[in-house]
């Protein structure tokens, strides 16, 4: 059944809003059945461990003077650490397997939506399994809970920790299984969602396409809107900042770092209505647009959106010149005075 074949920012929309916000979704909803309330477990843990050393030994800034008082408390919270992250590794094994298979299906029907967005046609979804690399991804987050858990308790002992500020190091090591947990679990999710259009490209013979976030980082945004063969890589080491440039290895697909929410899908040439610009020319104009805005998330380095703006001008952004004026006067400061994407139209 033919119907209307949707916009480049129709297509853009679907996938950096809808889809992302759903795999988002699901990401979240492991998380939580996998941390479950440790974070607020820790922060008692640190209470309690904060009021037993000054009742103990004065204050948070004495040493240890009484070895005996010192081994009781360390070997206290040492069996804490234990109790908190000994379950988590095998229940984050466990979910997130089970997880894969509900990332997969989501991926699937979201590609199939995205081709029959693009293409006016009804599709079905390709379904796969998650294949065993992925698994073994996925499994690998119980050894990395255990080594941060085995990390704090290496820390957490008489021989090293005789002042509060050890043991709080020590408790942070192992608070900070937390979000090393979140972030595996986030990725595994977005490999498992790329790797069901990976499938569906093979399926379909088409080519690859990378969608970057809308406040994808200097790296991705050098990616978006990039179309190479279903069975070749995306180049590695590209990147709008010069500092930043010939890191990393050649990727099949997204996600390209933790957190990393870009996606790869089906292009075809055919796909593009004669008389508009490209879906995949119409997102390498977004990212440079994003660059020349300096819409990205807090976490990057602003020096970084710098760099990228000036290269950008320096190279030719091709852009409406109000948007070129903006972005060389944020170079000129040295800083983007607002950094987020503008919501709604
Ligand atoms: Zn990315």
């Amino acid at each position: 059944m033919a119907r209307r074949r949707a916009s480049n920012e129709e297509l853009a929309g679907l996938v950096q809003g809808e889809q992302t916000d759903a795999v988002r979704r699901l990401e979240d909803r492991v998380a939580a059945r996998v941390l479950g309330d440790l974070e607020s477990r820790f922060a008692v843990l640190s209470q309690r461990s904060i009021t037993a050393w000054v009742a103990a030994f004065g204050s948070v800034q004495a040493e240890s003077g009484d070895t005996a008082a010192l081994r009781r408390i360390l070997s206290t919270i040492r069996g804490a650490v234990r109790r908190l992250l000994g379950p988590l590794g095998p229940r984050a094994q466990r979910e997130l397997d089970q997880a894969l298979t509900d990332a997969v299906l989501l991926g699937a029907r979201q590609h199939a939506a995205f081709v029959e967005e693009a293409t006016g046609r009804a599709t079905r979804p390709v379904s796969g399994r998650p294949s065993r690399g992925l698994r073994r991804r996925a499994a690998a987050i119980g050894a990395a809970i255990a080594d941060r858990r085995d990390r704090a308790l290496a820390i957490l002992r008489p021989s090293r920790a005789r002042r509060w500020s050890d043991v709080q190091a020590g408790i942070g090591a192992a608070q900070s299984a937390l979000p090393a947990t979140r972030a595996h679990i986030a990725t595994t999710v977005n490999e498992a969602v790329n790797e069901a259009s990976l499938t569906a490209i093979d399926h379909q013979g088409a080519q690859k396409l990378w969608i970057a976030e809308r406040d994808a980082c200097v790296n991705c945004a050098a990616y978006s809107g990039m179309v190479v063969a279903a069975d070749a890589d995306f180049p590695a080491g590209l990147s709008w900042d010069p500092n930043q440039r010939g890191r990393g290895k050649a990727l099949a697909a997204p996600p390209k770092h933790p957190h990393c929410r870009c996606r790869v899908t089906a292009w075809e040439e055919g796909w593009a209505p004669e008389g508009v610009p490209s879906f995949p020319d119409s997102l390498r104009r977004e990212a440079r647009r994003s660059i020349a805005r300096g819409w990205s998330l807090p976490t990057e380095s602003g020096a970084a959106r710098i760099r990228a703006a000036r290269e950008l001008l320096r190279t030719g952004a091709g852009l409406p010149k109000s948007v070129e004026e903006f972005a060389a006067l944020a170079v000129r400061a040295g800083r983007f005075t607002d950094r987020t994407v503008p919501t709604g139209p």
